[in-house]
């Protein structure tokens, strides 16, 4: 089988594959020289309980039916390997590749204003991510930010910009990010959403985390926002509502910054000062009908407006998947509009056709994490998504339904380097990795980290020559 994305569902899915199938080989192909995806690129570093998944992936790439094939990515670009290059060699192919965009708003002042970043780049670029080593997002443009978006990456990036920078510096946090923090002037944040506190996406051990925050106030919610009878709510929302209402034991008098959860505020526009400089942003205030308590209530935009003065902001509107090149050509479709492979929900990817008023497993082909689902869910989830998925391909292959390619005998990387080697690709193994984790572990080690990060390519590709 070729895995394509080393995130959690790659390994979660190709640890149960290669339990159930006897003599199985998973070769896992990797854009990146490092591993891990969003265990590495996204998960906060003040978070590193959540990285000991790790381990447990370890382990899978420990296997000797297993193959790291890393620095590898899989699409049309020179020096990748188009998907109908693997194809041929496999039986079965699982997409796990993520998702690697980021979901746009789409007002006035989104691409042409300064001070507007994504979470996503924002993330990435305190997390090590290559592709955003050069954000040097600039913090000392004024003291306020707005977050647009409630879930938890937005207050993930809403703890980073509070948190006292001395907290994060024992963290695998990139010493770049250290040093853009130490001089940040950002002292409030808002964290607005469109919905109201009953409806946000957050979840309860993240915000008690930022009301926790030392040095850092809440910004009361107008108790009109919040439900009157908490007692007769379900035990996890009634413990999110008196949470919030409780609020932190700082109070804004006596600490120099502070946070906000400001809901029912639908962005119109981001408005620049004379410099073309982010100065406010516009909204519509919204209104959640007659039941506005109820989870499931849908906003609608009203005919009164707000302005919130930020200097900085910040998307976190949600992580979008997309198509790799290629996948038609196998018969594999994409759904733009869901941002997901279209499957049976078990991780059979469906063909476009339908066949007896049912559409069709596509041989083979299996998808498992945020491109099977679509961009939501936290390790855990992904964790039982990709068992799923690997149920099914161990079913289909021990009940001998049809796979990829018939039934020769496929040799996998074995065959593929070839291609690759013609491509100009420097893989990158399991061995090599180990490498670069040593280099960077022993690099943190001078300055008291637990890793210092190689935030580019060429960084880690240094250490294997
Ligand atoms: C900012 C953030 C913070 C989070 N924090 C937490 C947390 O604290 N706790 C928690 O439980 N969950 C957290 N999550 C959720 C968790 O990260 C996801 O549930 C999980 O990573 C999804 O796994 P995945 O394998 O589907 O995708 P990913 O982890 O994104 O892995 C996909 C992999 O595919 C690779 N890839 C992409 N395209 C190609 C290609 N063309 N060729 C080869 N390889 C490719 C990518 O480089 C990546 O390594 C967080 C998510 C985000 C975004």
């Amino acid at each position: 089988m070729a895995v394509i994305g080393s995130g959690p569902a790659g390994f979660y899915t190709s640890y149960k594959v290669l339990s159930k199938i006897e003599n199985g080989t998973v070769d896992m192909y990797e854009h990146l020289p490092v591993p891990y995806g969003l265990v590495r690129f996204g998960v906060a570093p003040d978070h590193p309980e959540v990285k000991n998944c790790e381990d447990k992936f370890q382990e899978v790439a420990e296997s000797p039916n297993f193959n790291f094939i890393g620095n590898i990515n899989i699409g049309p670009d020179p020096g990748s390997l188009p998907l109908k290059a693997i194809a041929p060699h496999y039986d079965a192919i699982l997409f796990a590749y993520g998702a690697s965009q980021d979901r746009k708003l789409g007002i006035n002042g989104e691409d042409t204003v300064n001070g507007i970043y994504s979470a996503r780049a924002f993330v990435g670029w305190y997390n090590g991510l290559p592709e955003y080593s050069d954000l040097a997002p600039d913090l000392t443009l004024g003291e306020e930010a707005v977050i647009i978006g409630q879930g938890n990456v937005a207050l993930d990036v809403a703890r980073i910009l509070l948190s006292d920078v001395n907290s994060l510096k024992e963290t695998d946090i990139t010493e770049h990010a250290i040093d853009i923090l130490s001089r940040s002037r950002v002292k409030s944040v808002r964290v607005v959403g469109r919905r109201g506190p009953m409806q946000a996406a957050f979840t309860i051990k993240e915000v008690r985390e930022l009301l926790k925050l030392p040095d850092v106030a809440f910004r009361p919610i107008p108790p009109t926002q919040l439900p009157p009878d908490m007692s007769k709510l379900p035990r996890a929302p009634k413990r999110i509502m008196q949470v919030l209402a409780k609020g932190s034991e700082a109070s804004l008098e006596d600490v120099p910054r502070s946070w906000s959860l400001d809901f029912q505020l639908s962005p119109t526009s981001f408005n620049p000062d004379q410099s073309n400089n982010l100065a406010s942003l516009s909204f519509d205030k919204t209104s959640l009908g007659l039941e506005p308590f109820d989870p499931k209530a849908r906003v609608t935009s009203t005919d009164e407006h707000a302005e919130l003065p930020a200097e900085m902001a910040f998307r976190s509107i949600g992580y979008k998947s997309e198509a790799i090149s290629g996948l038609l050509e196998l018969g594999v479709p994409f759904d733009n509009r869901l941002g997901i492979i279209p499957n049976d929900q078990e991780g059979r990817v469906l063909s476009l056709e339908w066949e007896n008023g049912v559409k069709q497993h596509v041989p083979g082909m299996y998808a498992a994490g945020w491109v099977k689902r679509g961009p939501t869910g936290v390790i855990a989830s992904t964790m039982s998504d990709a068992f799923l998925t690997a149920d099914r391909i161990a079913e289909d292959w021990h009940s001998q339904a049809p796979f990829n390619g018939g039934e020769e005998v496929k040799i996998g990387w074995e065959a593929v380097k070839v291609e690759a080697e013609k491509r100009g690709c420097r893989r990158v193994s399991w061995e090599d990795w180990k490498k670069i984790d040593a280099a960077e572990v022993a690099r943190g080690k001078n300055s008291g980290k637990k890793r210092e990060k190689f935030t580019s390519i060429k960084g880690m590709l240094s250490v294997l020559e």
